[in-house]
């Protein structure tokens, strides 16, 4: 019986026999706890009625825990050195799929039709490349493709903003781009100590489940997102500031927009952060409206 690829000692054995260096500018740093890598697994909840996309799977040892659990994996890695490297490692499992992908410019929604059988729900999990975690998470978002679950890691500030509730400081617009689809639940914390090399910052297991009955629904979504980054442009500015800086400063732009949110009750005086996902949903439906 080989030890999990995640084991301190497999792991060392893995980078020395194929003499790998880490590349800091990919954000690898690799988990080396195999009970921390089952908790990621098991948070995820993987039953072999799931098919999971991985994101970056390294050396795969977090790879080895999903397919362990569910029905297929699918996992891009940037980095073409470490192709071979998992084609060794993960050639006990024929439910995995590697593919030498950038996942910030794959078609998420055709390999996902590719690769799985639609008979499955699909989640992701993964420990993140720290410095692309917010592209990564819009792109999922925005794939049009309906993960059930999501289950990452990411340094834990950002685990925070994705959780933040309205008024803080932590809320911003990736905060209701991801609360407006999916409940997210800070699963745990994870020291820095865990992983090879260390990287700077503690980093946290979120865990995002779709909504089963979404509380607002934007009827153009394009409008809704758009709204939501203009109104968070610049934080210290009022709302209104922010949405003639995004929708026109002419009169007849002013007029519209002072009649929606008064028609919505919406105090063109507060600042962005005040407003609720609902809130958002509201005033971007009413300004869909508006503009037909
Ligand atoms: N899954 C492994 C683990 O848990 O030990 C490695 C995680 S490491 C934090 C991030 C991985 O993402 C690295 O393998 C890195 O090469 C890969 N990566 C970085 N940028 C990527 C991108 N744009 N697309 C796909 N993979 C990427």
């Amino acid at each position: 019986e080989q030890k999990p690829i995640g084991s301190r000692e497999r792991t060392r054995e893995i980078l020395a026999a194929y003499g790998l260096t880490f590349k800091k500018s990919l954000g690898q740093n690799f988990l080396t706890e195999p009970t921390i890598l089952r908790q990621i697994a098991s948070a995820a909840e993987l039953t072999t009625a799931d098919d999971v996309l991985e994101i970056g799977p390294g050396i795969g040892s977090l790879t080895e825990q999903l397919a362990q659990n569910a029905h297929q994996v699918l996992a891009l890695e940037i980095d073409q050195r470490l192709l071979p490297i998992l084609a060794d490692t993960l050639a006990p499992y024929d439910n995995v799929t590697v593919l030498n992908q950038d996942v910030l410019k794959s078609d998420l929604a055709t390999l996902i039709r590719d690769h799985f059988d639609g008979q499955h729900k699909v989640k992701v999990v993964a420990n993140l490349p720290y410095y692309i975690t917010t592209p990564i998470l819009l792109r999922l978002l925005e794939s049009g493709v309906t993960f059930d679950q999501i289950v990452v890691m990411m340094q834990k500030e950002v685990a925070e903003r994705l959780a933040a509730d309205p008024g803080s400081k932590a809320y911003g617009s990736l905060s209701v781009a991801v609360q407006y689809q999916m409940t997210v639940k800070l699963a745990f914390i994870v020291p820095k100590t865990v992983f090879v090399p260390q990287p700077n910052v503690d980093s946290a297991i979120v865990s995002l489940t779709r909504h089963v009955t979404p509380p607002a629904v934007a009827t153009d979504e394009k409008v809704f997102a758009r709204l939501v980054r203009g109104s968070f442009a610049q934080r210290r500015k009022s709302l209104w500031n922010n949405l003639t800086a995004l929708y026109g400063k002419d009169s007849a732009t002013k007029a519209a927009l002072t009649e929606v949110l008064a028609a919505e009750k919406i105090d063109p005086g507060i600042r962005g952060e005040r407003l609720s996902v609902t809130d958002f949903v509201r005033l971007a439906n009413a300004i869909s409206a508006h503009a037909k």
